[in-house]
Parts: C-alpha cells; structure tokens; sequence
C-alpha cells in the first residue's frame, strides 16, 4: 500500500507508527489485537488533515487494503495489509 501511495503522492508521507512490540503497543494504549504488532499496519500522516484526506480518499478507491481508518478527524489515517491477501476492504472513522 505504502510505496505505490508514495509514488502517487509524490512527496514525503511521514510513518507515525509501523510495526510495535507488544510493550510499546501497550505503552501507547493500541488495541490488544493491533496489526501494527503483526507489521501489517501504519499511521500515516502528510502534517495536513485535508492532505490527509487526500491520501485516505486515493487509498480507498485505488489500494487493496484490510482496514483503512480516519484516525480523530483525519488527524492521522491508519492502514492496514495482510500479505496472505485475506484483505477485508473494511473503511472505519474513529
Ligand atoms: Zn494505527
């Protein structure tokens, strides 16, 4: 999801989060069955919400993808990929 995102966007994209042991998935109160624990998921963030939509709107309708989340209002958008392509295509706003 990330690189052809990259490509597309053309500019930097910063990864708030990647993978996270289980200790920092604690630390930071992610969910007990985060797929960021899994390497499967990442925030990802322009510095720019509308910009954020942006990336999250390109996701959507151009990406496989298992969950794509706006994250607090597109403060950050979560997304997620299972390489054994059980993707679930499932949208969420938390
Ligand atoms: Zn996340």
């Amino acid at each position: 999801v990330l690189d052809p995102l990259r490509t597309w966007w053309g500019k930097p994209i910063t990864v708030n989060s990647g993978y996270r042991c289980p200790e920092l998935n604690a630390a930071v109160k992610g969910s007990k069955t985060s797929q960021h624990m899994s390497g499967q998921a990442a925030d990802i963030d322009t510095g720019d919400r509308q910009q954020n939509k942006l990336l999250f709107e390109h996701i959507r309708k151009n990406l496989p993808f298992d969950q794509l989340i706006d994250e607090s209002n597109f403060a950050w958008v979560h997304v997620s990929y299972r390489a054994d392509g059980n993707n679930r295509m499932q949208v969420l706003k938390l």
